[in-house]
């Protein structure tokens, strides 16, 4: 029955629409996602910031449709190129990852955060911690790219607050879709440092800025 049903619904790949395989990006659309070079790409209030993808097509297709689009699917394989990534940095599991979190209003009108989804994915591929209760958004920004950066700092500053209580004491690793000033994980790095927590690091699944 679900393979009639699979036939029916056949899964066309979002990105070139013409794949034979049945599945939501195929192979040769993934493999379009070019990789950075593996090192620290920024570092932010004494913290590494590592972004995995050059900002290309498919990308920015895959988190626009997966934020925008009601593309849930296209999670696993933002997660998976972010994993693969990420395996190159660490051998170690031991770390709790923190999704940037969305203000809860918005996230209700959204319906989903899209990062929650891709730490949910990406921890599972990685054998690592989701911790998605530590810290959360109190303030409903403006999107940020329609700011210049002391406006985008303004804009975030105390906009997140750490509930200590969810602290593991693993390693923190803040993943977000793209890091442009980096001034998110900049103030979310600043939240967690005010409140003891320091071993950090950052990883983004793609930068306008990378080389
Ligand atoms: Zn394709």
């Amino acid at each position: 029955m679900l393979e009639l049903l699979d036939w029916i619904y056949k899964k066309k790949c979002y990105f070139c629409r013409s794949s034979k395989e049945a599945v939501k990006m195929c192979s040769k659309c993934y493999e379009q996602m070019d990789y950075l070079p593996v090192k620290v790409n920024r570092i932010v209030e004494g913290k590494k910031v590592y972004c995995a993808g050059i900002y290309n097509k498919n990308i920015q297709k895959l988190i626009r449709g997966l934020k925008y689009h009601n593309q849930k699917d296209l999670a696993f394989y933002l997660a998976k190129f972010m994993a693969e990534y990420f395996e190159k940095i660490t051998d170690s599991k031991d770390f709790d990852v923190v999704p940037v979190p969305i203000f809860p209003k918005r996230e209700m009108k959204r319906k989903y955060n899209h990062m929650n989804l891709t730490g949910a994915e990406f921890c599972r591929l990685t054998s690592t911690t989701l911790n998605k209760n530590l810290i959360k958004r109190i303030k409903d920004t403006k999107p940020q790219y329609k700011l210049k950066r002391p406006e985008r700092i303004e804009n975030l500053s105390n906009a997140f607050e750490v509930n200590k209580e969810n602290y593991s004491g693993k390693t923190i690793l803040i993943i977000d879709d793209i890091c442009t000033t980096g001034s998110t994980f900049e103030e979310m790095i600043k939240e967690l440092q005010k409140n003891g927590i320091t071993d950090i690091i950052c990883l983004s699944a793609t930068t306008p800025f990378g080389d």
